[in-house]
């Protein structure tokens, strides 16, 4: 590969990158890295930088990179049939195929699969079948969408607006009317030191239950919950969380959407969050794991009861408007027809859960007694360690400090990526689910050697 070349200029002069400070990159005062290859929970740069993925691109790449069988799957797709559309009843033998194969997984009262692209446009459709639901039904006032503050649920008006961090609000004239927030279910970041856990989850539940009070449950369609809260910090929930959560949904028939763009297809060391956490959705979110981010691709997971009524409101009132073109894309479900088969072929599942057990108990074993790191949590193959000024008060950084992005550069210069969690000072890890007992060692050293020279 040349490196002088004008790559790098052509990217600063031409390329608008997501999630990114656009003034600083375009000045050339923010990195850029233009990757060239990967291979199991490594990826390279065209500096020749060889670097242990520790977050799988953006907790995507689960079976890890470079896998054959997938790569192989897409180009004998992509040979065959690249593209057919998916309107008014067309398939292909993959789409089909994958289908079935996420319904054999998924919770038994789940339905039908619908395809899309994304995991935000994937919350789109599902908002829109909660309205289309609910009008169906006879009750057009039902449409308001509760979600959490620290949920990510996508970057669409909507989805933006489900999302409850302030970097996605501001500026964007988000959220939009028809959406609420509630309570994050955070105990470290709990509004009373004080609160046993229990206290909190019950805390969580009351809060929920005021605001369906205030605004009418008449007016309330659905609640949208990650099964662990990810982009807003990583935290899996208060014992009793979601059971205390459903049974104030049931009381004032409000539905559930599963937010599983993360935890399904194993993250957490369970096929689904849902699973893990016995939640009873009527939407289930997925994307990102379903083909390991080989090809984009995305679904909506819908329950019995709800596709009793989508049927219904077909015969009253013609074909389901709503459709993309590349909706159930051949090459995208190909990929997720290998993939699926590759995680159950390796046991990825099962590696999720003991390897990522073993690499959060050698976090805790070097960094738990570090005082300035505040809480070592996690699931399955999800870990976070959120610092802290101080310990004993929970007393957390300046922003401007930015504690949390300079020990994530400090961990990339060691070889290891992990993310700075865009809202507080947090450090997160999702690595490939094929992580090794050594490849969790490096990366516990590599962190341990960061945070020391950050913080001392
Ligand atoms: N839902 C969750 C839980 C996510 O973590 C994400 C992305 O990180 C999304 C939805 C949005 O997915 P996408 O970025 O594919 O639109």
């Amino acid at each position: 590969m040349l490196k002088n070349d004008l790559l790098e200029t052509w990217d600063r002069e031409n390329f608008f990158h997501p999630s990114t400070h656009l003034a600083e990159f375009a000045r050339g005062e923010a990195p850029q890295r233009v990757i060239t290859g990967g291979k199991g929970c490594h990826i390279e740069d065209r500096e020749g930088n060889r670097l242990l993925d520790a977050f799988a691109g953006l907790y995507c790449v689960n079976a890890g990179y470079g896998r054959p069988e997938i790569a192989e799957a897409i180009a004998d797709q992509a040979r065959e049939l690249a593209y057919y559309h998916a309107y008014v009843g067309h398939g292909t033998e993959a789409s089909i195929t994958l289908a079935k194969m996420i319904l054999d997984r998924a919770p038994d009262h789940m339905s039908k699969v619908y395809f899309g692209l994304s995991g935000s446009d994937a919350n789109e459709t599902n908002i829109k079948l909660i309205w289309y639901y609910n009008n169906i039904l006879g009750r057009p006032e039902k449409k308001k969408i509760i979600s959490r503050w620290r949920g990510y649920h996508g970057s669409g008006l909507m989805t933006g607006s489900l999302t409850g961090l302030e970097l996605f609000h501001k500026k964007f004239d988000l959220p939009l009317s028809q959406v609420i927030h509630t309570e994050a279910p955070y105990y470290f970041r709990r509004p009373d030191f004080a609160m046993s856990e229990a206290d909190f989850t019950a805390h969580c539940a009351a809060e929920l239950e005021a605001l369906i009070e205030r605004e009418g449950a008449d007016t309330i369609a659905a609640f949208i919950g990650e099964p662990v809260l990810g982009t807003g910090g990583i935290v899996p929930p208060p014992a009793g969380y979601w059971e205390a959560i459903q049974a104030v949904l049931d009381r004032h028939d409000i539905l559930l959407i599963a937010d599983e763009v993360v935890t399904g297809f194993g993250r957490l060391g369970s096929m689904f969050g849902s699973e893990h956490y016995g939640l009873k959705p009527d939407l289930i979110t997925i994307a990102k794991g379903l083909t390991s981010a080989y090809a984009p691709l995305s679904g909506s997971i819908v329950s019995d009861k709800m596709w009793k009524v989508l049927e219904q409101g077909t015969d009253e009132n013609g074909p389901i408007g709503h459709g993309w073109t590349y909706s159930a894309h051949p090459i995208g479900a190909a990929a997720g027809v290998a993939n699926l088969k590759l995680i159950d072929d390796l046991g990825l599942i099962a590696n999720a859960s003991e390897t990522g057990g073993y690499f959060r108990a050698a976090m805790v074993a070097a960094l738990g007694e570090h005082a300035q790191v505040g809480e070592i949590r996690g699931e399955g193959m999800l870990c976070a360690l959120e610092f802290v000024a101080d310990r004993e008060t929970r007393q957390f950084y300046d922003p401007a400090d930015k504690v949390g992005p300079r020990i994530a550069a400090a961990l990339a210069s060691e070889g290891v990526i992990g993310r700075a969690m865009p809202q507080g000072d947090i450090l997160g890890f999702a690595p490939p689910l094929c992580l090794t007992r050594e490849e969790a060692d490096t990366i516990v050293a590599a962190t341990e050697k960061a945070v020391r020279a950050v913080l001392g």
